[in-house]
């Protein structure tokens, strides 16, 4: 079997790898090999939302979802052609009396950091939401340049722009194995063959303990069952969502799908733990009633949506819901990113490079990559959230 060498294998086609790999070859580490098991985005980004917004708890999180905002304003140019189909419709994230302080804390943090986002009163939200029975919102947290994307043109873009940087990309080419010899990475095997390599970058998403497994190792990250749904929904005068909303009160997401349906999703308020490899990946009738129960009190005329299609697929939690970004503590040249607990997709393009700064210069400090280190959960420094379960914010 052919032997191939490398400077910087990632594991898993996702936008993690994909971002990763676009970094370090475009920041010319050397030869870079991208491996996916099946086809770019084919995993949890593939099936993902894609809601891009900067309202996060922490600075560091906070940063991170900026500087992406600033990378998928201008992706095309950034990956010499990358689609990202991203639209800008706008953000709420609605608040009722008890999360109001939380709501204005992680406001006046981002504003703080320069983040563009400001409280808008009830009057306000009923004005870009005019479809909303708002009795319980105060108000809300406005972003005006935020949105979502599309994850699949994301994850292609970073692939092709890596490639176009010299990066190899290889599909339907599992890993099968990780090399080690003296506390040092020197590769991975695949059916295709050896790749020879001083890196190797775990970024197999949900699948991150079968990939760890291969060198005996195991990282404090869970793969956990998420469900989406997509509705036709229109209003009686013909009205329609045209913003995207985080309801916390009710704990819904939603947003425009193509011209006019609406995606819908909810907290993961029940984490159901499952084998990657063998899970349902239909949705629940229990979960489309639950969304349909929560979202008819917020938009009466609801009761006439019609269901269209949902899915069940994967998010990988940590015990704070908050990512892994890390160097192995034992195995030099090993990295891990993963655990992006449902909230990843917005943060991938500063993800990239802050792995690659971590990779090529072995630190990265802003936005602070140390935030998001394995040692964190033995050493009780969770990161904390004013909203959990996949919101994070
Ligand atoms: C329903 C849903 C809605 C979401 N909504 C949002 C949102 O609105 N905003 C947001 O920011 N985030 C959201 N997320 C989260 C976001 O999509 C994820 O955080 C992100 O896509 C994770 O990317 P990843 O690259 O880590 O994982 P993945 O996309 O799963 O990539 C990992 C890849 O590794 C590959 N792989 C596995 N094993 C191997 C192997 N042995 N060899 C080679 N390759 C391997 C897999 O095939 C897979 O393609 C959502 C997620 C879901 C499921």
């Amino acid at each position: 079997m052919p032997r191939d060498t490398a400077d910087a294998v990632v594991i898993g086609g996702g936008v993690m790898g994909t971002s990763i790999a676009f970094q370090l070859a475009r920041q010319k580490f050397g030869k870079v090999v991208l491996l996916e098991r099946e086809a770019i985005a084919s995993g949890t980004s593939g099936k993902s939302s894609a809601l891009i917004r900067m309202h996060y708890s922490n600075t560091s999180t906070i940063q991170m979802a900026w500087r992406s905002l600033e990378i998928f304003e201008n992706f095309e140019e950034v990956t010499q052609g990358g689609q990202p189909g991203f639209r800008q419709p706008g953000y709420l994230v609605f608040a009722n009396e008890a999360l109001a302080g939380g709501v204005r804390r992680n406001i006046e943090l981002a504003q703080s950091l320069g983040v563009d986002t400001k409280w808008i009163e009830r009057d306000e939200v009923a004005a870009l939401a005019p479809w909303a029975r708002l009795d319980d919102v105060v108000g809300a947290a406005y972003e005006q340049r935020s949105g979502y994307a599309d994850p699949y043109g994301v994850a292609m873009g970073f692939a092709d722009g890596a490639r176009k940087h010299g990066a190899t990309v290889r599909q339907n080419c599992p890993v099968t194995g990780v090399r080690v010899e003296g506390g040092k990475v020197i590769g991975v095997d695949t059916p295709r063959g050896p790749v020879d390599a001083p890196v190797v970058v775990n970024a197999a998403g949900a699948w991150v303990n079968k990939v760890a497994g291969l060198s005996g190792d195991h990282f404090p990250a869970e793969a956990i069952r998420e469900q989406d749904t997509v509705f036709e929904a229109e209003g009686k005068g013909g009205e329609r969502v045209q913003i995207v909303v985080y309801d916390a009160p009710t704990k819904l997401y939603f947003r425009p799908e193509g011209q006019d349906l609406l995606l819908i999703g909810r907290d993961n308020i029940d984490p159901e733990y499952v084998d990657p490899d063998e899970f349902n990946t239909k949705e629940d009738m229990k979960f489309v009633l639950d969304v349909i129960s929560r979202m008819t009190p917020r938009w009466p005329e609801f009761e006439n949506a019609r269901l269209l299609r949902g899915w069940g697929c994967l998010y990988c939690i940590t015990e704070d819901w908050m990512p892994i970004m890390d160097r192995h503590p034992g195995t030099a040249g090993y990295f891990v990113c993963t655990g992006m607990s449902g909230h990843g997709f917005k943060l991938s393009p500063a993800v990239g490079e802050m792995m690659a700064a971590l990779i090529m210069e072995g630190r990265c400090p802003e936005p602070a990559i140390r935030d998001y280190r394995l040692g964190r959960f033995s050493e009780g420094h969770l990161m904390r959230s004013e909203f959990d379960r996949g919101f994070q914010g």
